[in-house]
């Protein structure tokens, strides 16, 4: 497919080189590589491959600017994320088609995508300016505490590909908002909008060497040193919860400061007595939102008997219309997958419950190319404890069981390593409120298919992560805190 005139242009805009000290330059070697477009293959353009050495280059850079940053007012701070959102609100549309172009999504969603980005960099500018500490007398009266909060340093900052511009959002704009400064290594497969996003925080005024971009092919190999070397001080990872183990093993040998947002594997529960099309217009939204490639997409729906068939038919007659296609064209609802290999996993996925004895209800056909498109699909009657009902599916595909009473379904719920997010559909509120305490995920969608919020603290438990982003504590993750202890035995006596 040829690219239109204002794709090619609003690609040709984005500096493909790496940012380092404010200077957009070329990898070390002059490497570069692809990125491509999952609706038809086509290559969008080079972006420069940064070595280890660059990635250095960058560290130094960050650790430069480490402390005339950190003591930039508050509101400087806040006044640069404001202005960031502000350019990205006005840029929305351009945003919109790079990462439509470079991940897949509709432009639809990929528009609901730069204003939740751009919201979080809105959300840590007001945070910046209340950032507080504490005062107090000591339990015993012979001291006063005295608690102050610091920016924690130079942060690696390593995001996934399927949400290319809130991802990093998510971490910019609290670590800015702290006094941080930074590295952010993009996923290949969609370095653009990160790039574009980086232009806008420098263009907002974001001083040289706050923040650093190092795109690479070779993230093992790039990332490694820099967690090695101790000027580094946190590492943020957002991805698989694979990688983020192999991770958190690495920064133990500095004891770095830690977040991760992991993998989810979302149970979708709707009780008997449930509003259905209710349930059905939240299942859409859980299932299909970013084509199904999210961590907080529904994984495995788990659907009253009573009422199982009834769901089932309403999403099969929802999900069986939805228009397929390439997400830079108006009319499609769900654009292709990112990559053959995401492809061929949920194929996999579908092609194994079935043999199970699954039944395909609508879709489960690859069709044929180009591009990475997956059909929306339905299946119920899926036994237990098959591999779609245990690993992230991340594509369009919901997978249907049944449940009959409140104690196997929190059970079945809760018998998985991750624990990021549940749906719960129910109009009775003590069945709510118990059911929801007892799901063990860092978040519950409660009547709601949509949990993503810069105003909420998003993050999992179990093997779904550590920390929150987002919310009145997102900032604490870059903040260190700091105890005075002051002598206060000379005021211990009460004058007369
Ligand atoms: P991924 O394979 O874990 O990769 C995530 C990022 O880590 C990429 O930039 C990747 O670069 C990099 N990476 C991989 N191995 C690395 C290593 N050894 N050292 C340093 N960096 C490394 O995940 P993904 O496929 O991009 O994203 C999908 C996953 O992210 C899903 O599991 C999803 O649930 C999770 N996710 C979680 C959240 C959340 O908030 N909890 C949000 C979105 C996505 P390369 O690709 O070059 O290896």
């Amino acid at each position: 497919m040829v690219a239109s005139g204002s794709e090619n242009e609003v690609v040709g805009r984005v500096e493909k080189g790496l940012l380092i000290d404010g200077q957009w330059r070329q990898a070390a070697g002059g490497g570069t590589f692809a990125v491509e477009d999952p609706a038809t293959g086509r290559t969008l353009g080079e972006i420069s491959d940064a070595t280890p050495a660059d990635a250095m280059a960058a560290l130094d850079a960050a650790d430069r600017a480490r402390a005339k940053w950190a003591a930039v007012p508050p509101r400087r701070r806040a006044e640069i994320l404001r202005r960031a959102h502000d350019l990205l609100i006005a840029r929305r549309h351009e945003f919109a088609l790079l990462i439509t172009l470079e991940m897949g999504k509709s432009l639809g969603e990929s528009l609901a995508e730069v204003d939740y980005g751009a919201n979080y960099l809105r959300w840590f500018g007001e945070e910046a300016v209340r950032i507080d500490g504490s005062w107090k007398v000591s339990e015993d009266g012979t001291a006063r505490v005295l608690v102050t909060r610091h920016p924690v340093g130079p942060c690696l900052l390593i995001t996934p590909w399927n949400a290319p511009l809130a991802m990093p959002a998510r971490k910019i704009g609290p670590a800015v908002a702290a006094g941080c400064t930074m590295i952010v290594k993009p996923a290949p497969q969609a370095p653009l909008t990160t790039a574009a996003l980086a232009g806008v925080l420098i263009e907002a005024g974001l001083p040289d060497g706050v923040l650093n971009t190092i795109p690479t092919t070779d993230a093992a190999a790039v990332t490694e040193p820099l967690l090695r070397d101790g000027r580094l001080r946190k590492l943020s990872f957002t991805g698989s919860t694979p990688v983020g183990r192999v991770l958190l093993a690495q920064a133990a040998g500095t004891v770095l400061r830690t977040s991760m947002e992991l993998g989810g594997n979302a149970p979708f529960i709707v009780c008997r007595d449930a509003d259905l099309d209710a349930a059905v217009e939240g299942a859409m939204v859980a299932k299909l939102r970013n084509v199904g490639e999210a961590c907080i997409a529904a994984n495995r729906f788990h659907v009253h008997a009573a009422v199982a068939e009834e769901f089932s038919e309403k999403l099969v007659s929802r999900m069986s219309t939805l228009v397929v296609g390439p997400g830079t064209d108006p009319a499609t609802d769900l654009g292709p997958l990112i990559d053959d290999r995401q492809r061929r996993k949920v194929a996999d996925l579908v092609d194994d419950a079935v043999a199970a004895g699954a039944r395909v209800r609508t879709g489960g056909d690859v069709p044929a190319g180009p591009g990475y498109f997956y059909p929306p699909t339905v299946l119920t009657d899926v036994p237990a404890r098959t591999r779609i009902t245990r690993e992230e599916i991340f594509g369009p595909v919901a997978a249907i069981r049944t449940f009959t009473t409140e104690a196997d379904v929190l059970r079945d719920a809760n018998d998985t390593e991750f624990g990021l997010v549940s749906y719960l559909y129910t109009r009775d509120l003590s069945q709510a409120l118990r059911m929801s305490e007892h799901l063990e995920t860092g978040m519950v969608g409660l009547n709601r298919g949509y949990v993503s919020d810069p105003s909420a603290p998003f993050g999992g438990v179990k093997q779904s992560g550590i920390g929150r982003e987002g919310g009145n504590t997102g900032i604490d993750e870059y903040l260190e805190q700091k105890y005075i202890a002051i002598d206060a035995t000379g005021s211990a006596a009460v004058p007369r």
